[in-house]
């Protein structure tokens, strides 16, 4: 270690003891006062005992302000810094139920350029310029993947309405909704299905998720989550309230509605297989199939909303890329999964969500015997996930925020809902990381990588002994 890393070192060593007394004087006094006047924050040493290193924090906008419909940054993740060295936290990426603990990261200009124990670091270069964070205590985790979300939408006991908002309001939910998932730790989201309608900022007459992907990007990455976007859901008449789905009459309307998709720019096709009738599928697998081709000659992928069994037999028949859903699945469709390689989004925390409205809305639906039947379904879907998990089939995890009743940083919440339903945390974990990057083709998603970009959060404890963990994010630093 070369000597001035050793200086750095030992500063390190002192500031981390000044830390816990400055922990004992807050044990003294728990209640948080704001500003410069409290205890804690008089005693405790700067966060990087380095002289030339930055105030990240001090140039971070107020994250109370509102922006307005789309135009103002969102202050959620960390302003940029050259150079970092995160120092002596823990690893959990979901490939193991092994917490790696005494782990350094080392980031240049967004991407990581080593990881290594905590004693055993390499030079990380001249000290001036470089931001050093003391990460103990903390764990590093993979930006995770929101595989099921619907990003112009707001969640609560009403989604379904929210659907049919004004296009305006639509893209001021998305910007609140970008906020929401970069603070909770959230770099990706796969949106599902968007209304469509025209645009207020392009002009343009399309799935309103696709303009705010693109303008997103355009904007600077470190600060909105990565989109992948399905535009509008593709439904048989009746299946969904009017005004929100493409509706198509017959095969050939839902092929051609499917191509409009792709030529609008979406980057996947979402087919509804919730049919009317519960227990029959709209379309057979052979339709499904003619559309899956067509998307698959273009490089897209076809998902398939399939919370009843009929309409996920079709769909793993017709050849489908992933399942959403998939609250009924059974041994045999699991197994063909397993072997086609079909993934299943799973959202089960959607049903708990409506557990709770029962004591916070007058809404019918969710009290007495409405709750009894959620009940029902949620552990009819905790077998199912079971069933596929065992399977082997590749589960990604999904909040469906906005077109279901969650919220836009509840995506632990699906995490803890797969722990309940019988997979180990680490499992879980990978859910809602790598295999969600693995379900988006993305080999940058969900993983933590030398080389990779730097896009990992912070959480205080330990993930693979409880999924309730990915709750408590510290930081949230996001490569640009
Ligand atoms: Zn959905």
């Amino acid at each position: 270690m070369p000597p001035d890393a050793d200086l750095t070192r030992r500063r390190f060593l002192l500031a981390s003891l000044a830390a816990a007394l400055a922990a004992c004087a807050d044990r003294i006094d728990p209640t948080p006062r704001p500003g410069p006047t409290s205890s804690a924050t008089a005693l405790a040493p700067a966060p990087s005992p380095s002289p030339a290193a930055p105030s990240a924090r001090a140039a971070a906008p107020s994250p109370s302000a509102t922006p307005p419909p789309s135009s103002a940054p969102v202050p959620a993740a960390e302003p940029p810094a050259t150079r970092r060295l995160y120092r002596d936290g823990a690893l959990a990426d979901g490939r193991s139920d092994r917490l790696e603990v005494g782990v350094s990261i080392y980031v240049e200009d967004g991407v990581i350029r080593w990881i290594r124990p905590s004693d055993g670091e390499e030079d990380p270069g001249p000290r001036r310029g470089l931001e050093l964070i003391d990460a103990s205590g903390a764990t590093f985790v993979p930006g995770m993947v929101d595989a099921h979300s619907h990003l112009t939408m707001p969640g609560g006991a009403h989604w379904i309405e929210r659907g049919l908002d004004n296009p305006a309001t639509a893209l001021r939910v998305a910007e609140r909704n970008a906020r929401l998932l970069t603070s909770a730790g959230v770099r990706w989201a796969r949106d599902v299905g968007a209304p469509r309608g025209v645009d207020p900022d392009d002009g343009r007459e399309r799935a309103l998720s696709l303009g705010i992907r693109d303008r997103w990007a355009e904007r600077g990455q470190r600060q909105f989550p990565h989109i992948r976007a399905a535009g509008t859901w593709l439904t048989r008449a009746g299946s969904l309230p009017a005004g929100l789905a493409i509706e198509a009459r017959d095969a050939d309307a839902l092929l051609a509605a499917a191509e409009r998709q792709l030529e609008e720019g979406s980057d996947l096709v979402k087919l509804y297989l919730d049919g009317p009738d519960a227990g029959t599928a709209p379309w057979s697998a052979a339709e499904v199939r003619r559309v899956v081709r067509m998307a698959h000659d273009r490089d897209a992928r076809v998902t398939a909303h399939a919370g009843r069994l009929a309409g996920a037999r079709v769909a793993v028949a017709g050849g489908v890329d992933a399942i959403e859903h998939g609250y009924e699945l059974d041994a045999d469709l699991a197994a063909d999964m397993a072997r086609r390689g079909t993934f299943l989004v799973s959202t089960l925390a959607v049903f708990r969500s409506w557990l709770t409205f029962g004591r916070t809305t007058r809404l019918g639906t969710f009290r007495g015997g409405g709750a009894s039947s959620i009940r029902g379904r949620l552990e009819a879907a905790e077998r199912s996930i079971a069933i596929a998990a065992r399977a082997g089939v590749p589960i990604a995890a999904g909040t469906d925020f906005g077109g279901g009743s969650l919220r836009a940083n509840q995506l632990a919440w699906e995490v803890e809902a797969l722990v309940a339903a019988g997979l180990e945390p680490f499992e879980a974990l990978a859910a809602a990381t790598r295999t969600g990057g693995a379900l988006l083709g993305e080999r940058n998603a969900g993983v933590i990588r030398e080389g990779g970009p730097a896009d990992f959060f912070l959480v205080h404890g330990d993930p693979l002994q409880s999924p309730r963990v990915l709750w408590r994010v510290w930081r949230v630093d996001w490569a640009d």
